[in-house]
């Protein structure tokens, strides 16, 4: 049987960075300044700084405005609840991303809800999760709506199909669950946790499988129906001494062997990962034209 076709999170994401540019480019064109995201990063997890980086040099690309707050891991929760409220109130910034995670003293809830909910471009706040349930006009969360423009653009049918979440968080499993059941869209959708019993031959029923556990290679072939759709979200380092900073990333599926039976599979790295840079940008531009049409 030939390979699964890769769903290519890179490409797919560049079309949708130069529309974003293009958007941009039109904005400054009208006479309006561009729009400018804020990126807030507390302490110095390698991997939150290295994200924080491929955010800012995204966003460069697109003609959009970026500043890093960088701050200490001891930064104190007043500290930071009194930045996210300066930069609500300054009408220079339309998007406001605070990096999780936080560090364990900083309540990240309690951050999330002090973002104005016109500038959470990473669409977390409550406010922006109750519109994504209601169906009503918000911010998605970047990585659910960049599996959905995945799909949406490689022509993947949603509709009347079977999709299967591994894994309920608020960042992925359940806004994606959203999403895909929203009118239009059209799945029928499980959502899988650790608690879920013969989670395999739910897995198997699924025409198109979602993994967001964080658990390397954890979704094997068994698990996974000949010809489905599967979108891999897990980032996991791995030792791997033949690399020089000794570690490789890796999903949560068995990518070679699951690759045999699906029809369709995102790699990692380069799947999810830049769709969800995309999706930032995408918010941020929106944010912009939502301040300027008051
Ligand atoms: P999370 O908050 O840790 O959630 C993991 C989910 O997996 C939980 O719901 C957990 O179940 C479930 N799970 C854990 N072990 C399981 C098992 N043995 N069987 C079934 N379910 C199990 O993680 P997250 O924030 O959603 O992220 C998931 C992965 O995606 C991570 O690797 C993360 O780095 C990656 N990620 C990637 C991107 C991207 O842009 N590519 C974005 C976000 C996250 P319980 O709820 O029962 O504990």
């Amino acid at each position: 049987m030939a390979a699964g076709r890769l769903l290519d999170g890179k490409a797919i994401a560049a079309a949708v960075r130069a529309e974003v540019r293009a958007g941009v480019d039109e904005l400054v064109a009208q006479g309006h300044r561009a729009p400018n995201l804020a990126v807030v990063l507390v302490g110095n997890d390698p991997a939150s700084a290295s994200y924080v980086r491929g955010k800012m040099r995204a966003s460069a690309a697109a003609g959009i405005e970026g500043e890093t707050f960088k701050f200490d891991r001891d930064l104190s929760e007043a500290d930071l609840l009194d930045l996210v409220a300066r930069l609500n109130e300054d009408s220079s910034i339309d998007g406001i991303l605070v990096q999780l995670p936080l560090p364990p003293h900083l309540d990240a809830s309690r951050v999330i809800e002090r973002l104005s909910p016109d500038k959470d471009v990473d669409g977390l706040h409550v406010i922006n999760t109750g519109r994504l349930w209601t169906g009503r006009d918000g911010f998605l969360p970047c990585t659910p709506a960049g599996i959905l423009e995945m799909l949406r653009r490689s022509n993947i049918e949603t509709r009347m199909r079977r999709a299967v979440i591994i894994g309920r968080s608020n960042l992925v499993g359940k806004p994606l669950s959203g999403l895909l059941m929203r009118k239009g869209t059209d799945a029928t959708v499980t959502v899988c946790h650790s608690r879920t019993r013969d989670l395999a031959a739910i897995c198997h029923e699924a025409d198109i499988l979602i993994a967001a556990i964080g658990r390397a290679h954890f979704v094997t072939a068994t698990m996974v129906k000949t010809g489905a759709a599967v979108i891999d979200v897990g980032i996991n380092r791995i030792d791997d001494p033949t690399r020089d900073r000794g570690y490789r990333l890796v999903g949560d599926v068995d990518f070679k062997a699951v690759r045999e039976k699906a029809d369709w599979i995102t790699p990692v790295p380069g799947g999810v990962g830049p769709m969800t840079i995309a999706m930032l940008l995408s918010n941020t531009l929106k944010a912009a034209k939502r301040l300027i049409s008051g």
